[in-house]
């Protein structure tokens, strides 16, 4: 009998843990032994498949297997190589490293290795460069499928696979079987316990791969039947008053200096029927960067001003909070009143908006997440809109709804979805998409370029910040990783002294102190700083028109949608404005060719539909960002079949709930999964 184990066991009690391992899982998200369980490899390393030295041919991947003969440093084009010759008896091939010479310590002479690489044939023999390696020593023959994880510092994957195996030789049989069965053979999934064993002990590619459908699958048939089971909810509440005037929103677009397009009248007459029909709205805005979403915004909470409510526009960041109070403010002047509410605001100046906010006599709300803070009383809350809400996800979301009496929604995001998935991953949302731009945008004119090019990209930086312009560098790493790839920190050291000497150069990245990295944003924003080398904390929102040049360091590191995105902040003026897009030498040509196409492809629709057939959908579910405690499901890389198909099958469950009939038994364990998942919304959804 399983005496007292539980799966909510302490990790620190695991054999090999300990409390200063424990600390260390504790910086991954693991406290018990199911959080442990459910930390996915993102990958195997497969030496099961061995070929001969012998039958080597240029330029293919292969694993092979060997005895070192010898290690060396050896002087290199950039630097310094790490040099280690492998035999296997037919013949030899050489493991290089380049920079990265504190690697030799790992091998020696008469050491049994296996090796995963592309072959060459360079400098009279055969090269494998960056090879992906074992030391086979360790390894028993049925350990040729290597699980690789996340790590952290102080924890190896290495590490991390034998205590999740050790884990798991105790705890597998509690496993809980929560997949109604039917459905998992429906489906052709393994069974839960089979699945955990089968992701972290693979003993074949094919049956990892099935493992981790079968975990995919479970995430997405958890989010969807959340998901549709708040639409159900949103569907059942009470009716609220119907709006029916709308003669200041009218009034704004006919102070307007420009006419909406045809997109935009639209978009507001969808949400001028949900807001006129007594139901209360949730609706999605898609729309590319610059397309006009705020002028949707506007009109919105300016439609619950006439009708005697008070709106809110809730914003990721402060940076981004101050720049939308500015615009709304001009927008509305003489039509509302528009107060502003943020963190890092001083005291003084919070209590006074909040005691307007509940005396009524502010009708805009503009802030970040502050708003969402138990102090924080309406007057009379009827709208919300949230700006950039990937950034917010599904949690913050239903906390809204359920703290105020359900207002009406319109969540708006710039990062457009295929329509497919955009159903999918906010399927309890009505959509509605601005896919035209105003007329007379140019598009930004894009250049795709290898390192060796570089030059070309800071020469014209040059010109723009000559001619008064400024721009942005974005880097993806903070700090020098192991990868070779360039950091933020380094490429701001070197730009300094080199390319850009002279001209006045900030450094925004997420782990410098929240109003510091304020100070800086602000800066560029006032002009005061002219380039701005940052990490992707410049995704969201900044709106510097004065901005007409990007350059994107390691370019490859970037999906489609999340290049297209940033680019789309550089060009927000009426200017010609201009984006580099520099693939490290480590980038395969693919990769480079798959950034081709944003030189041609301007419209955000198409550069999704095109990401999604590239890389799949697992990439959107980062948009989401559900929160702490949560699997991270772009580790099990979901494909789109998948989704649809968990889809589907979650809203055949939900259909079966209908009618007030107890729900079956297995049934009922996947919706308290669910429900344990997803915080009490579904206790929500259900008393209702
Ligand atoms: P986003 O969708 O990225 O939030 P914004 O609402 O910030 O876009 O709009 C970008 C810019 O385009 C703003 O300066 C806005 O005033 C302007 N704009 C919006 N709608 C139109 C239009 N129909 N014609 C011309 N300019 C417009
Ligand atoms: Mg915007």
């Amino acid at each position: 009998m399983s005496h007292g184990l539980s799966l909510q066991d302490d990790v620190r009690y695991l054999k090999g843990v300990g409390p200063r391992r424990a600390k260390m899982f504790a910086a991954l998200g693991v406290r018990t032994v199911q959080d442990l369980l459910d930390l996915f490899p993102f990958r195997i390393d497969d030496f099961s498949r061995i070929r001969k030295l012998r039958h080597l041919e240029p330029e293919e991947k292969v694993t092979v297997a060997g005895r070192v003969f010898s290690v060396a440093v050896i002087p290199s084009m950039r630097g310094r190589a790490l040099r280690v010759g492998v035999s296997d008896g037919t013949g030899t091939c050489y493991l290089v490293w380049y920079n990265m010479t504190y690697l030799s310590k790992q091998f020696y002479r008469g050491q049994q290795i296996v090796a995963s690489g592309k072959v060459e044939w360079r400098r009279n023999s055969w090269e494998m460069a960056h090879p992906r390696w074992e030391a086979t020593g360790e390894l028993s023959s049925g350990d040729l499928i290597v699980p690789i994880y996340h790590t952290t510092a102080g924890l190896s994957s290495a590490t991390i696979s034998r205590i999740v195996r050790q884990a798991l030789s105790i705890y597998a049989h509690l496993i809980d079987e929560c997949i109604p069965g039917e459905l998992v053979r429906r489906q052709g999934l393994l069974s839960q316990r089979q699945a955990y064993v089968n992701i972290h002990c693979p003993p074949s590619a094919e049956i990892w791969e099935k493992a981790r459908k079968t975990l995919a699958f479970r995430e997405v048939l958890f989010l969807q039947l959340a998901l549709l089971l708040m639409k159900r909810q949103n569907q059942e509440a009470k009716p609220t008053k119907p709006y029916s005037r709308f003669d200041l929103p009218e009034a704004f677009v006919r102070s307007l200096p420009f006419r909406l397009t045809d997109a935009q009248v639209r978009t507001i007459d969808e949400i001028r029927n949900d807001l006129a029909s007594g139901r209360t709205m949730n609706r999605l805005l898609q729309g590319d960067v610059g397309s006009g979403k705020t002028v949707a915004a506007v009109w919105s909470l300016l439609a619950a001003v006439a009708n005697g409510y008070q709106g809110a526009l809730l914003v990721p960041t402060e940076v981004l909070a101050r720049q939308h109070f500015q615009t709304v403010e001009e927008f509305t002047r003489g039509m509302a009143r528009v107060g502003f509410l943020s963190g890092s605001q001083g005291t003084r100046e919070k209590r006074l908006t909040l005691q307007e906010l509940a005396g009524g006599s502010i009708d805009i709300l503009v802030g970040t997440h502050a708003m969402l803070e138990p102090d924080v009383r309406w007057a009379k809350l009827g709208l919300v809109v949230t700006d950039e809400q990937h950034r917010f996800g599904v949690r913050q979301r239903l906390r809204l709804s359920y703290d105020s009496d359900a207002p009406h929604m319109l969540v708006m995001s710039a990062t457009p979805i295929p329509r497919s998935l955009a159903i999918t991953l906010f399927g309890d949302l009505d959509l509605s998409v601005i896919d035209e731009l105003p007329q007379g945008r140019k598009p930004v004119r894009t250049r795709v370029l290898e390192e060796g090019s570089r030059h070309l990209a800071y020469e014209r930086v040059r010109k723009e910040l000559a001619a008064g312009r400024q721009a942005y560098v974005v880097c993806p790493l903070i700090r020098e990783g192991k990868s070779g790839r360039r950091s933020a920190q380094e490429v701001f050291d070197e730009l300094r002294t080199g390319y850009l000497r002279g001209f006045s150069i900030g450094l925004a990245h997420g782990d410098m102190p929240r109003d510091k990295l304020a100070e800086t944003m602000q800066g560029f924003v006032d002009g005061k700083i002219q380039v701005l080398v940052a990490t992707t904390v410049i995704e969201v929102g900044v709106d510097v028109k004065n901005a007409t040049c990007m350059v994107v360091e390691g370019a490859e590191s970037f999906g489609l949608a999340t290049l297209h995105q940033l680019r789309g902040r550089a060009g927000r003026g009426d200017r010609q404005s201009y984006c580099f897009m520099i693939s490290s030498r480590e980038a395969e040509g693919e990769s480079a060719e798959r950034l081709k196409a944003l030189e041609t492809l301007h419209d955000g629709f198409s550069v999704a539909e095109l990401d999604l057939r590239q890389r799949g959908p697992g990439q959107f579910f980062g948009l989401k960002q559900h929160g702490a405690g949560e699997i991270n499901i772009q580790d099990l890389g979901v494909s789109e079949d998948i989704l649809y198909a968990a889809r589907q099958e979650a809203k055949n469950l939900v259909d079966s709930l209908e009618g007030g009939v107890q729900p079956p038994f297995e049934l009922s364990s996947l919706l308290s999964k669910v429900n344990a998942r997803f915080g009490n919304l579904l206790m929500h959804a259900r008393s209702r």
